[in-house]
């Protein structure tokens, strides 16, 4: 029997880190299994939904490395209200569910509670079908549901205590739970690999896959991801949204290695693998149930160290979007015409050992394509000092009588300037470079003045010494 397992998100919000994580996870098993990934966007509840958060959860997806065209799908659940309908009238014909009249009212005056369940009043009543009827699943009274679950082994719930529930409401249209079994089912589903979050529901679900008769699948719970403080990871809170980690420049590789590594690690105290060492060697069974933390510093980190392992070509290629702009990350302060790629080239290496994220790059070489530096004025009320604009005089007329403009005799002829103030090269840097950049760290500063060139180098020591007078 070929493997076919699912990924199945909603299409109501931004494409959260967790779902990236659990569609890696489905992905990672149909290769394994040699199966087939089947995308499903279950876009039932119309008030919540939005077309263009359907696009947003294909090209995340394609960002992450599923990319469109190697899946089955997307199918829509919308698509197959019909099936849907027809199984709650099966379920409905063959006495497993029945029609009941009940308003919560009801149920809580005879139960005395607003917690209680749903107490069969209408189990036996012999109601047909009518407006405002909802349609009540039978449970079984007796014996036990038992989950097989990769992850948590076999979860088992007792029927008595799973409640009738409601699988379509009093208009008639069926329920998600009903809708997500059904077209588990119509896509021939053998393995759900999804969220903890939906773990109370599989009883009731994997209890409609026998009264439907049919076999039910394997599941997989994948445990929640947790901010720092043990809480579930949400939207209003914490940074959850893919595309969001993208924008800011992290890369996708280091991106699906990190959200891989919640819960599981690889053989030999390793965490940065290539992929397909993950691919081979990553096992539902072996992932830890309890929640994964997701450590945004570590990701950064770890980023960073995915940033260093690139060659300088792909480097320069990768901070291509924020150096000349896009439609999906904020423009760069420059106008596109005074980004110079050689120069970007010159200092991309010194560059590529300093940042953690790609958006990093722009404060670190803005220098080199604005006509002046934007100046931090904190840093240059720290970098100014009693004494700065005579270094900068000495420098200014040292720098200018060079003969060759390179990082070595610009080091050697600063160090001499400043020693003469008795001022260890540190020091005499500091000046120099928030005049010239704009900030107190940054780039390597002779290196960066010899890319900057002897002109506009001048020019901007000569403008901060008249800001100094
Ligand atoms: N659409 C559901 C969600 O986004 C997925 C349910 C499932 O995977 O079974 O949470």
């Amino acid at each position: 029997m070929t493997v076919r397992v699912r990924f199945a998100p909603s299409p109501t919000g931004m494409f959260h880190v967790g779902g990236a994580r659990s569609a890696l996870q489905n992905w990672i098993f149909a290769k394994q299994q040699g199966g087939v990934f089947v995308l499903r966007i279950e876009d039932t509840d119309a008030a919540r939904n939005k077309p263009e958060w359907t696009e947003g959860i294909l090209s995340a997806l394609e960002w992450i490395g599923i990319a469109r065209g190697s899946y089955e799908g997307p199918y829509f659940q919308s698509s197959y209200a019909g099936e849907h309908r027809a199984a709650a009238q099966r379920l409905y014909e063959s006495g497993r569910a029945y029609y009941c009249d009940c308003t919560r009212e009801d149920v809580q005056a005879r139960t005395g509670s607003q917690y209680a369940g749903y107490d069969g009043y209408c189990r036996d009543r012999g109601l047909g079908p009518g407006e405002g009827r909802a349609l009540r699943f039978r449970t079984p009274d007796e014996g036990e549901t038992v989950v097989v679950d990769l992850i948590r082994g076999e979860p088992t719930f007792e029927n008595k205590l799973i409640e009738d529930f409601v699988i379509a409401r009093g208009d008639g249209s069926p329920v998600f739970l009903l809708a997500n079994v059904v077209d588990d089912m119509t896509m021939g589903i053998t393995h759900v690999i999804r969220a903890e979050e939906h773990l109370p529901n599989t009883p009731k679900q994997q209890l409609l896959w026998d009264a439907l008769g049919v076999k039910p699948p394997v599941w997989a719970h994948v445990p929640v991801v947790v901010n720092e403080k043990r809480q579930k990871l949400s939207k209003r809170r914490d940074k959850v949204a893919l595309e969001a980690y993208r924008d800011e420049g992290y890369l996708a590789d280091a991106m699906r290695n990190y959200l891989m590594l919640l819960g599981w690690a690889p053989s030999g105290d390793r965490e940065i693998v290539p992929w397909s060492v993950i691919e081979e060697e990553y096992r539902l069974e072996d992932v830890n149930p309890s929640p994964a933390f997701f450590d945004e510093k570590k990701l950064r980190a770890f980023n960073g160290e995915y940033i260093r392992a690139l060659p300088v070509e792909e480097f320069i290629a990768a901070c291509e979007p924020w150096l000349t702009g896009t439609d999906t990350i904020a423009p760069p302060p420059w106008q596109p015409e005074e980004f110079d790629p050689a120069a970007f080239a010159a200092v991309a290496p010194l560059a590529q050992t300093r940042i953690a994220v790609l958006s990093e790059i722009v404060p670190n070489v803005d220098f080199l394509f604005l006509a002046d530096p934007l100046i931090d004025e904190a840093a240059w009320t720290k970098a100014m000092k009693e004494g700065s604009a005579e270094l900068l005089d000495a420098a200014i007329a040292a720098f200018d009588a060079l003969e060759s403009w390179d990082a070595e005799s610009l080091k050697s002829t600063l160090e001499a300037v400043g020693a003469e103030r008795g001022l260890k090269l540190g020091k005499a840097q500091a000046p120099v470079r928030v005049a010239v950049t704009g900030r107190t760290v940054g780039l390597p500063l002779f290196e960066s003045l010899q890319v900057l060139g002897r002109e506009r180098t001048l020019t901007r020591l000569r403008a901060a010494r008249v800001r100094l007078v």
